[in-house]
């Protein structure tokens, strides 16, 4: 599938230094593999509701690790999917009484425009979960004759044949004891299967559906059901596949196995990641990725932003409204990615007087101050992505320009704007 069209970052003197991020299944601050090559999958958006905050603030704290890693000169492979049929994208058509093939075009366009305005690096593949099918089939087949995952037979209305993978068998098959260590169910979260099943229900998962073998068994393979979109399935039969082996399939496709970074909002911790990476595992017995990472929650004005709630920011409205797009990237970095915040009215504003304060110093760059500031937002860039450190810097040059009498020094000028717009992203 065609992805969006990415603005070109400027080259900057000098080098990155050694990039930390914060790794979900440890719960710590450890440093990133090194090398020349870096590769990275970041979950892609279920098309509808495109593209709000929470979407927003992910896809740019991303961008921050790609932004690195191009500056330290690494060669990036960036793949990112777009889940094109799933059970939320059908039950919001049907809702709107619109084709889901539709909806699911229309806010991909949408969310691929709020991306290029955010001045985001687009990835090297962007795949759709519907181009993807005809390389899940042979995968699951392949799960289902490993014994790692099972037909279930139907029961209360519901037909014969869905796959679901065999948390358990797998588990126990992955314990080869490598020098990569085995897959167990907890490895990517750390919870508790107890704690696990509340979550499962909630997100996506059926800990209720008889005849599974261990409840957090995850579906691989749903069988076709009247009036319900459906693919050739091979020995499977025609249906469509689960979501966390799209991703495992796309990924395991395009990235080397390991990978470097798998990323994605908190809420796809568990289940999304962690059956991932026992999808994973499973298939080539060799880890999905080397690093997990998570952003936080987006809120809006101390309430959770949700669809049934009502009350999401959109990119592209507040693009309709006039919103520059610069501003809302910059209020987007005023929070650390791994926080959990609020979008606010005030967070905005300060995020537009914010920009004009640095347009303005940028006319009154004194000599020889940009590359002090340039190491600055290197060194918070590469402790944890810490973004309100790096602004911190820039508003404190910004400051001290503007408090000073000299002429401009073109030379800092050109290196401060170039080091915010190849870092940060933003163009000043
Ligand atoms: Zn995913």
């Amino acid at each position: 599938m065609k992805t969006w069209k990415s603005r070109p970052v400027p080259e900057l003197p000098g080098t990155m230094p050694e990039l930390f991020l914060h790794e979900t299944s440890a719960n710590r601050v450890t440093a990133l593999p090194s090398g020349d090559q870096a590769s990275l999958y970041v979950c892609g958006i279920t098309p509808y509701d495109a593209t709000h905050m929470g979407h927003a603030a992910t896809y740019v704290a991303f961008d921050l690790l790609n932004r690195a890693w191009l500056d330290a000169g690494r060669s990036v492979s960036y793949v990112q999917n777009v889940t094109d049929v799933d059970d939320p994208l059908l039950e919001r058509a049907t809702r709107d009484g619109v084709d889901w093939r539709d909806l699911a075009l229309e806010q991909t366009a949408l969310f691929h425009a709020d991306m290029e305005a955010l001045n985001v690096v687009a990835p090297n593949q962007y795949i759709g979960a519907v181009e993807a099918i005809e390389w899940i089939v042979p995968q699951i087949e392949e799960l289902v004759e490993d014994g790692l995952a099972y037909r279930v037979a139907g029961s209360g209305g519901e037909p014969d044949g869905d796959v679901y993978f065999d948390v358990a068998a797998a588990s126990a098959a992955t314990d080869r004891g490598g020098i990569d260590g085995p897959w167990w169910l907890g490895q990517v979260s750390g919870l508790t299967e107890e704690e696990m099943l509340p979550v499962f229900a909630e997100r996506g998962g059926d800990p209720q559906r008889p005849g599974k073998k261990h409840a957090l068994d995850a579906l691989l393979w749903r069988v076709a059901r009247d009036g319900e979109p459906q693919w050739d399935g091979a020995t499977l039969g025609p249906g469509r596949p689960g979501w966390h082996i799209e991703c495992t399939v796309i990924a395991q496709r395009f990235l080397p196995e390991p990978f470097t970074v798998q990323g994605g909002g908190s809420d796809l911790v568990f289940p999304h990641h962690e059956m991932g990476a026992g999808h994973a595992f499973a298939l080539s017995h060799v880890p999905m990725a080397r690093h997990y990472a998570h952003t936080g929650m987006v809120g809006l004005d101390g309430e959770k932003m949700s669809k049934s709630k009502g009350n999401l920011v959109l990119v592209s409205k507040l693009r309709e409204q006039g919103v520059e797009p610069a501003a809302i990237r910059l209020a987007i970095l005023a929070n650390h990615y791994r926080s959990d915040w609020c979008w606010t009215d005030a967070l905005l504003a300060n995020a537009q007087r914010q920009l004009a304060t640095w347009r303005k110093a940028l006319e009154a760059a004194p000599e020889g101050t940009a590359t002090a500031l340039l190491g600055e937002i290197r060194a918070a860039l590469a402790a944890d992505l810490d973004a309100p450190r790096a602004l911190a810097a820039v508003d404190h040059w910004a400051g001290q320009a503007l408090a000073g009498e000299q002429q401009c020094c073109e030379r800092d000028a050109a290196l401060v704007s170039d080091a915010v717009e190849a870092l940060l992203g933003v163009e000043l």
